[in-house]
């Protein structure tokens, strides 16, 4: 009797899995309401390897060392009242979840990891056989780790994290995308696609609108690196998200005038800030960590001094990361 209903409960609970996550943020820990989310990093890492996929050996690496490097930099966030960190690491790149959750366990923030392959610095981080699949296989792989967890773990992936080159996307970068388009019709995961200048993010959103996805499912990240700030309002006035994310590495944007900016152009409520900082490196455990604090420390002050109020630094930091991380099916000619 009591097998059969251990049974029942499963397979009701496997039915339900997918709508069950509709509407909700995919954390290490599990699904929670987007109005949990709170003062959210939308992009950081803990680890980062270079090693590349040839040379790639995830457990090798001393964990009590890098929890001793990591754990502080996240308590420091406490002081700031940060209670979301996004981790961007992919696969072959040092994503580690078990990592992630003794992190997320001893701060008691939510994380949210990520499936999916990064094809920047030319592919180095790809394993050869990825080259060689179609858009479909690479996506049923990212649905895979949706449904089922990543790794054996159960962990859920909270997004699908892909990578281009800074050009015109080549073939392969062009599956890539096409394929995180595929899994997002699937999943509902919002797509964050590691891209720098315009020219490589208006491509990337002209093959979702092939596949039918809604550039409000897309995450420009590292838009920060595009020059000419009319490209940030376009793709934020097409509904794209716009990932100004390198305040951990440049003392320029610190001072905040492409912020002043996009909010005098009225798009403040597609913006997403963070430092994409940190982290421990396998390869040189003692190298410099660089912290989650510069948006604390020096853009908030910069932005009020500049006409900026609590709401509109609520907004780059709560409101808006709660709805981008939100899953949903964002498709055209539906207004999600
Ligand atoms: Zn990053």
């Amino acid at each position: 009797m009591r097998y059969i209903l251990v049974l029942l409960l499963t397979t009701l609970l496997s039915c339900s899995e997918e709508g069950d996550h509709e509407g909700k943020i995919i954390t290490i820990n599990g699904p929670v309401n987007p109005s949990e989310l709170g003062k959210t990093l939308a992009h950081e890492h803990v680890l980062v390897d270079f090693a590349g996929a040839a040379n790639y050996h995830p457990e090798n690496y001393d964990h009590r060392d890098a929890l001793k490097k990591i754990l502080p930099e996240l308590l420091k966030l406490e002081t700031y009242g940060v209670k979301t960190l996004v981790e961007c690491t992919p696969l072959f790149v040092g994503r580690d979840v078990k990592l992630l959750k003794q992190l997320a366990d001893s701060t008691g923030m939510h994380i949210l990891t990520n499936t999916g392959f990064y094809g920047a610095q030319s592919n180095k981080f790809i394993p050869e056989h990825v080259l060689e699949m179609p858009a479909e296989d690479i996506a049923e792989f990212y649905i895979a780790e949706f449904e089922q967890g990543i790794e054996g773990t159960g962990i859920k992936p909270g997004f699908i994290k892909t990578a281009v080159n800074r050009t015109p996307l080549s073939k392969f970068h062009q599956t890539l995308i096409r394929a995180a388009a595929i899994a997002h019709k699937s999943t509902g995961l919002p797509i964050m696609a590691h891209t720098g200048p315009a020219i490589a993010a208006f491509e990337e959103l002209e093959i979702l609108k092939e596949e039918g996805v809604s550039p409000k499912a897309f995450i420009w990240t590292h838009a920060s690196d595009e020059k000419d700030w009319g490209n940030l309002v376009k793709a934020a006035q097409m509904g794209a998200w716009v990932s100004l994310d390198k305040y951990g590495w440049n003392e320029k944007h610190l001072e905040g005038d492409a912020l002043v900016y996009l909010k005098d152009q009225g798009v403040l409520d597609r913006i997403l800030v963070s430092h994409d900082a940190g982290w421990y490196d396998p390869s040189q455990p003692g190298n410099e960590f660089k912290p989650y604090t510069n948006i604390f420390q020096l853009l908030i002050p910069n932005l009020k001094a500049k006409g900026f109020n609590e709401e509109d630094i609520n907004q780059l930091l709560i409101s808006n990361p709660a709805k981008a991380f939100t899953v949903g099916k964002r498709l055209i000619n539906n207004s999600n």
